[in-house]
């Protein structure tokens, strides 16, 4: 699936970084508008799609399809206009205001006139036992788009910020009982959340609980979390058929932190409702950008965005890559040379 970079002189049109639906929505509609887009779409390629099982709430699916079944058609979809793909992790960006930006996999560097970035986010883990374990057999990140699964269960909601009041509230319409487990006796979410949540008479909350493990059941599916107080030490278990973890989200802004503008949740700051970010050719799409709605289908759309804003740019202000060789894409040749 991956392509060799023999000509490290090419210079692309547009290099899409970051293969999820935001991504591969971008490469087909940069595809279709003949960009001959690249997409380095990471080498465990799919987002976080690639982690879900069913997914019901992408429109056009009547019955549902599976995450990793979706990814893969938006994938073929962008494949057949056009889009080529390195299946690696990018190592390196160094992007240039209106330059040449260069991407670097490893001992590869790929430029391109213009960049879309999106990387995604990923949820935030307690990092304790069962929590992986029994991912996919009744520990979930999302309760948006999984919820519907937990009908008539008792269910945990891990948290106690916003994303947990709003799984909270939207999973409690399935399940039989909902507890709220949350560190302390003060909540981070808004207070229009809470007492959402609170008027529900299926909700109840526990605090200040820490869970410290999950625990399956005779059927290998969650059975119990095992829970801290977090001042006096008693360790209690609840007994549940789903747990929601809802401790918020991190975005992989990593490689572009101190290149783009980053807001205090580390989320990549664009010029709404455009993507473009403050650097000229540099756009910015899906859950990279989005702390709020989050989903496959506000991902795509924003993915569209990007591919067309990319294209507007491209058609008015291409950069000619004489005049901007090396302008900052000279270090990171240089260490590549070198190495
Ligand atoms: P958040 O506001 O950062 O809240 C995360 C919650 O998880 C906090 O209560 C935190 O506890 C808890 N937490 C973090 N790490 C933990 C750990 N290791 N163990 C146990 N608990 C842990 O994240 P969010 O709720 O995802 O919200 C993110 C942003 O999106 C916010 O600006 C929010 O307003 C917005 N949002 C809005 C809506 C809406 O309005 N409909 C819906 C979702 C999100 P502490 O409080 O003790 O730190």
């Amino acid at each position: 699936m991956s392509d060799q970079n023999s000509n490290q002189d090419k210079v692309e049109n547009l290099i899409i970084v970051g293969g999820g639906p935001a991504g591969y929505t971008a490469a087909l509609y940069a595809a279709r508008a003949e960009l001959e887009p690249l997409v380095i779409e990471g080498f465990q390629w799919g987002g976080q799609l690639q982690n879900t099982t069913d997914v019901e709430n992408y429109p056009g699916y009547q019955e549902g399809v599976m995450g990793p079944e979706m990814m893969n058609e938006f994938r073929a979809q962008a494949e057949r206009f056009g889009t080529r793909f390195v299946t690696d992790d990018v190592t390196d960006l160094e992007l240039s205001d209106g330059g040449i930006q260069a991407v670097k996999v490893g001992k590869d560097v790929y430029k391109a006139k213009a960049v879309i970035l999106s990387m995604g986010a990923e949820p935030k883990r307690l990092g304790i036992p069962g929590e992986i374990e029994l991912g996919g057999r009744g520990v979930s990140t999302c309760g948006v788009c999984d919820g519907a699964f937990f009908k008539g269960e008792d269910v945990a909601v891990i948290g106690g910020g916003d994303s947990a009041m709003e799984d909270s509230i939207f999973v409690s319409k399935f399940a039989k009982k909902l507890t709220i487990v949350h560190r302390r006796d003060e909540f981070r979410a808004s207070k229009i959340m809470q007492d959402r949540a609170r008027r529900k008479e299926n909700i109840e909350f526990l605090t200040p609980f820490v869970p410290t493990e999950f625990i399956a059941g005779d059927d290998g599916k969650i059975g119990k979390v095992r829970l801290r107080h977090a001042d006096n030490g008693e360790e209690r278990e609840l007994a549940v058929g789903g747990a929601f973890i809802a401790i918020g989200h991190r975005p992989r802004a990593e490689l572009v932190e101190g290149q783009v503008e980053l807001n205090d949740g580390g989320y990549v700051v664009v010029e709404e409702p455009s993507t473009k970010t403050k650097l000229d050719g540099v756009f910015a799409v899906g859950d990279l950008v989005d702390h709020t709605y989050r989903q496959a289908v506000t991902a795509a759309g924003s993915g569209c965005k990007g591919a067309l804003d990319a294209e507007w740019y491209l058609r008015d202000m291409p950069p000619d890559p004489e005049e901007h060789w090396g302008k900052n894409t000279g270090a990171i040749i240089e260490a590549v040379e070198a190495s």
